[in-house]
């Protein structure tokens, strides 16, 4: 008699279809193996359960094989080289293409389903390993910027760099083939260099350039009467007495240098000369030209890349052009002038690159008309340093110092601020007297700085020894606040008085930003005329004075 067999599942727990369920393949396996061996036949539902499994089992191979294909698919395109880019440079017929790769020029195929909108000349495009063209990346968004310096009567252009590197010809992408590109644009080449494919606006132009200068006649210039007539004579001169000059071929200056320390005047001159010149070629000529005055400081032209700074002054002498076109009379004001054109620097930041900028300036400066278009102004602390080349015949041959004020001419100047209009609390001449005095007593008070010669001698340095027009002014103005504060204080009008004047000029002396804060001799010097040969030390008096009053030198 064949034995029973338990059937799973009987008893409490989970039904008999549960545990059924609940089996693996193997186990099911096994309870049908047990009805087998007793030759008994297993139920069919747990033949229906194995056959479940199974395909449950056959699924989740399936899966895991096609996730392994997508895996083993990846691997492979991070293994696979890298697809080249190129420069699409035009079209033939409609199935290739002329396409320049890394300098080579390949005849290509091309993807027929690739629209021809994305397969202009200049796009760059995707070549796969059979140099086919199966995508476009559109235009190339960066490569070189050149000026313009030719259209070809074919429409092919000519450019050249700033740098030096020699003129090219290269076609234009399609993107440009409408535009009206004229010699001085500049244009930007995909990184092949072979097309141009973009207009770039112009760099940024000089944002410090004033279109005109506030009337400033001579008379508001103090203590510059020789300065004054040095630039009169050098630039008046030459343009109201044109004739006179090309007659005797005398060279004409380009413009002048002004040199000195700051303070004392330096862009002052520079835009009084600007002013006063229209104004005197009107009243001499009838003709009325603007003048337009461009300032800029040298710094602000050097440039750390090759071939920048360098393009910056090509920029600002055809700005000049531009204007001098217009019929402006244009004036190139070029402060801390040393800082370019200077010999010992060569003229570019800390690098050993021979500079080209002093050649190239002194090119621009004589392929100018003198004086018919521009005229140009070197300022500089440091004249000494300035590249004698600049400095030549026909160029800027006229140096004009521009000097401390001393008592006269501090005087002068004090006049000029407290002019007759201002509310003064005392007589003006007497007030302009006092100030004077004070400011430029030999006394203990004003002791600024102690110099240690060479020789052992020591000397002392008084206020009015470094005194300058800026500082004048800046004290004025202090003395001006004084008085408004108390006429605010008191509701009625307080006119400027002795206490006001010599309590700013206190403060000025103490606060001045134009004198360092450091008592190191080096930054002193700059001040001064003194030879750095003779002197060993100079030192700030009052620094000095109060610390060996603190009993710490
Ligand atoms: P610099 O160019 O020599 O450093 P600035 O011409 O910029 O000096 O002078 C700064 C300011 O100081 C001027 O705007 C002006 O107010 C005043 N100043 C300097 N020198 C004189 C002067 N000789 N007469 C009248 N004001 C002066």
């Amino acid at each position: 008699m064949a034995r029973r067999r338990r059937e799973p599942g009987t008893g409490t727990g989970p039904s008999p279809e549960e545990r059924l369920e609940r089996m693996s393949a193997l186990q099911l396996i096994d309870l049908i193996s047990e009805h087998l061996a007793i030759q008994e036949k297993p139920p069919t539902r747990y033949v229906r359960h194995l056959r479940n499994r199974v395909e449950e089992l056959e699924d989740i191979r399936d899966q895991a094989e096609g996730a392994l294909s997508e895996l083993n698919d990846a691997v492979e395109k991070l293994r696979a080289p890298a697809l080249r880019l190129g420069t699409l440079l035009h079209r033939i017929g409609n199935e290739r293409a002329l396409v320049c790769v890394g300098g080579g020029e390949y005849v290509c195929n091309v993807d027929p389903l690739l629209p021809d909108a994305v397969l202009e000349g200049g796009m760059r495009v995707l070549l796969n390993e059979a140099y086919a063209v199966t995508d476009s990346f559109g235009l190339d968004k960066s490569g070189p910027v050149v000026r313009l310096t030719e259209v070809l009567p074919d429409g092919r252009i000519r450019v050249g760099q700033d740098a030096g590197i020699t003129d090219t010809v290269v076609v234009r992408a399609d993107a440009l083939r409408k535009e009206a590109l004229k010699p001085g644009m500049d244009l930007r080449l995909d990184a092949n260099q072979r097309v141009a494919v973009e207009i770039v606006a112009p760099a940024r132009r000089f944002d410090r350039s004033l279109s005109t200068v506030e009337p400033i006649p001579w008379s508001d210039i103090g203590g510059q009467d020789a300065a004054v007539q040095a630039i009169r004579d050098s630039i008046e001169m030459p343009i109201l007495h044109a004739n006179l000059f090309k007659r005797f071929e005398h060279p004409v200056p380009k413009g002048f240098l002004l040199y000195g320390p700051p303070g004392c005047g330096k862009t002052l001159l520079g835009k009084a000369t600007a002013h006063n010149l229209r104004r005197q070629i009107q009243t001499e000529t009838g003709e009325d030209r603007p003048e337009f005055f461009i300032s800029v400081k040298g710094p602000e032209i050097l440039n750390m890349w090759v071939g920048e700074s360098e393009r910056q002054v090509r920029e600002l002498f055809s700005q000049c052009r531009d204007k001098a076109e217009e019929g402006y009379l244009v004036f190139l004001f070029i402060d801390e002038a040393e800082s370019v054109l200077g010999t010992r620097h060569g003229g570019r930041v800390g690098n050993a690159i021979i500079s080209t900028l002093v050649p190239m300036f002194c090119a621009e400066m004589d392929g100018m008309e003198a004086l018919r278009n521009v005229v140009v102004i070197l300022a500089s602390n440091r004249a000494d340093l300035i590249d004698p080349a600049i400095l030549r015949p026909g160029r800027i041959d006229r140096k004009i110092r521009v000097r401390r004020p001393n008592r006269e001419a501090g005087r002068e100047i004090y006049g000029i601020y407290l002019n007759e209009r201002l509310p003064l609390a005392e007589d003006r001449r007497k007030l302009i007297d006092a100030v004077t005095e004070a400011h430029f007593a030999e006394t203990e008070e004003n002791r600024f700085l102690e110099i240690a010669y060479r020789s052992g001698r020591r000397e002392f340095l008084h206020r009015g020894d470094l005194a300058s027009g800026a500082i004048i002014a800046a004290i004025v103005e202090r003395a001006k606040e004084l008085a408004i504060k108390r006429s605010v204080l008191s509701g009625a009008e307080s006119g400027i008085t002795r206490e006001d004047l010599l309590t700013a000029f206190e403060r000025e002396y103490r606060e001045n930003e134009l004198f360092p804060p450091t008592d190191i001799t080096e930054d002193w010097l700059k001040l001064t005329d003194f030879d750095p040969q003779n002197v060993v030390r100079l030192t700030p008096y009052r620094l000095r004075h109060d610390a060996e009053r603190r009993g710490s030198i």
